[in-house]
């Protein structure tokens, strides 16, 4: 079975493969089915609803069942920002240092036990008969004072899961705990039933 994944982020195809290939199923791009996907906007509130829109145009302009994820960093004492805006927190898509100056700013002086966070994913996986399956992965951690190690992206280096950030974890330990590793893992069983 083929299904197309709606991203153009080579790290993101190569893990739902390592999950996905296994069950038989060939996960392609937009590039490998010599179509290109319109650039969804992501206008919702919610990383379900953000996953749903990328999903659902991926699905209609393909007519193959297509995933799309959403995924971002919830702060506890800032009310669940950056959230959805994590790669625009800063104000410029994508800037990850801008973005963890800004987050590292926004709790100076708050202390280490007021600083829990999570990163979430939602992944959704849209039929061409109209089925739909989604599903959530966290990871509960604590945002550093300051950054540590230079490995991984976005806010990695100032996301604490014990004594390490995981911009100090291999990609091999990441995927084990991640937020993404989580969804990827609980979208991989629920396709395994529904196929
Ligand atoms: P996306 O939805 O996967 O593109 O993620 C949106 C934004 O959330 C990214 O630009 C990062 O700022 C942040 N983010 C998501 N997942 C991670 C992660 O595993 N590590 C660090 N930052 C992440």
């Amino acid at each position: 079975m083929k299904i197309l994944i709606a991203t153009h982020n080579k790290k993101k195809k190569a893990e739902l493969e390592r999950i996905l290939l296994p069950l038989g199923i060939e996960i392609v791009t937009d590039t490998d089915l010599g179509i290109e996907l319109t650039d969804v906007e992501e206008t919702g509130t919610t990383f379900e609803e953000n996953s749903l829109l990328k999903a659902q145009s991926g699905c209609d302009e393909s007519g193959l069942p297509c995933i799309a994820d959403d995924s971002g960093l919830a702060v506890d004492y800032l009310d669940g920002a950056p959230g959805v805006y994590s790669a625009r927190y800063s104000g410029e898509h994508g800037n990850d240092e801008k973005n963890i100056d800004k987050l590292l700013k926004e709790l100076e002086g708050v202390p280490n036990e007021k600083r829990t966070a999570r990163f979430v994913c939602c992944a959704t996986c849209v039929f061409p008969d109209g089925r739909k399956i989604q599903v959530r992965g966290e990871c509960e951690g604590i945002i550093a004072f300051e950054r540590h190690g230079n490995g991984g992206f976005g806010y990695d280096p100032v996301f604490m899961v014990g004594e390490r950030s995981f911009g100090e974890f291999t990609s091999e330990e990441k995927d084990k705990i991640s937020h993404r590793g989580n969804a990827l893992r609980k979208l991989a069983d629920a396709l395994e039933k529904e196929i």
